[in-house]
C-alpha cells in the first residue's frame, strides 16, 4: 500500500499539487486522470522520489519515504520517450537493473527472458532495441521496468507517442499483464478512454487537486462536480 498525505508540491508562485491524500491499494491500477497541467506527472514523480514534495508525506509499505532519495524506493517509472540502451541487446536492457541488486549472470539473464515472454517479446531478446517498433520498444520498457519487481509500477502518459490503432491494443495488453502480474500501478493519463480501459479506480485530478477517486463506474454515474462532469463528457 502507498499512502499520499496532503503532498504539496510549489514551484516558485505555481502551486502544481495541492492537498493530494490518497490511499492506493496493494494490487490495484490507478489511473491519474486530468488535463494538461493538472498536476498528473509532478505526483508521479513525487511517488518516485524524483521530486521532492514542499509538504506532506509518501509512504510504500508503511515506511515513510518522504525523505528518501529516488534510488532507495523499490518503485520503477516508464516514461513515453521509451529510453532503451541502443548500444545493447533487447535481452540487455531488460537486466540491466538487477546487476546492481547483486544477481548472477545466469539469473539476470534467466528473469530477463522470462519478462520479455510476458510482455510477447520473447524471441526479440538479441535484437537491437533501435529496430523495433514504437509499440514493441515499449513493451521492452515495461519488461525492463518491472524485472526489479517493484514495489509499485509508475507510468507516465506511457502509450501518448504510439498510433491510435497501436495505443488501443497497448492499453489491452497492459490491462492483461496487470492482471497477470497483480502488481501495483499508477498510470497518468489524459486520454479518458485509457482510463476507464484499464483502471481498477480512477483519481480524476484538476488544478493540482485530486477532485475525486473512484471505481471507474462510480466516477462516470456520479460525477462529484461541475468540471468532472464536463470533463468526462467532453468526448462522451
Ligand atoms: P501534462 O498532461 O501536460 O503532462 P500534468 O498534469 O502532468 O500535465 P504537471 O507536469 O504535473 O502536469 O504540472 C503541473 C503544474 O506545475 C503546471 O502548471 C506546470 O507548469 C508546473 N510545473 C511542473 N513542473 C515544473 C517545474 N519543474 N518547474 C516549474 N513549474 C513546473
Ligand atoms: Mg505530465
Amino acid at each position: 500500500e502507498i499512502t499520499l498525505h496532503d503532498l504539496e508540491k510549489q514551484y516558485g508562485e505555481t502551486t502544481a499539487v495541492e492537498d493530494v491524500s490518497v490511499e492506493i491499494r496493494d494490487g490495484e491500477l490507478l489511473c491519474l486522470l486530468g488535463p494538461s497541467g493538472s498536476g498528473k506527472s509532478t505526483t508521479l514523480r513525487m511517488i518516485a522520489g524524483l521530486e521532492t514534495p514542499t509538504s506532506g508525506t509518501i509512504s510504500i509499505e508503511a515506511d515513510d519515504v518522504t525523505d528518501q532519495p529516488a534510488y532507495e524506493r523499490n518503485t520503477s517509472t516508464v516514461f513515453q520517450d521509451w529510453a532503451l540502451f541502443p548500444h545493447k541487446s533487447v535481452l540487455e536492457n531488460v537486466a540491466f537493473g538487477l546487476k546492481m541488486r547483486g544477481m548472477s549472470k545466469d539469473d539476470r539473464q534467466k528473469r530477463a527472458r522470462s519478462m520479455l515472454e510476458r510482455v510477447q517479446m520473447g524471441g526479440y531478446g538479441d535484437d537491437d532495441p533501435t529496430n523495433l517498433s514504437g509499440g514493441q520498444k515499449q513493451r521492452v520498457a515495461l519488461a525492463r521496468s518491472l524485472a526489479v519487481n517493484p514495489d509499485v509500477l509508475l507510468l507516465d502518459e506511457p502509450l501518448s507517442n504510439l498510433d491510435k490503432r497501436l495505443r488501443e491494443d497497448m492499453q489491452i495488453e497492459l490491462r492483461e499483464i496487470h492482471e497477470d502480474l497483480e502488481e501495483t500501478f499508477v498510470h497518468v493519463t489524459h486520454d479518458q478512454d485509457e482510463a476507464f480501459t484499464l483502471a481498477d479506480r480512477i483519481g480524476i485530478m484538476n488544478e493540482g487537486e485530486l477532485v475525486q477517486v473512484g471505481d471507474p463506474d462510480e466516477v462516470y454515474e456520479n460525477p462529484k462536480n461541475r468540471f468532472i462532469e464536463a470533463f468526462l463528457g467532453d468526448t462522451n
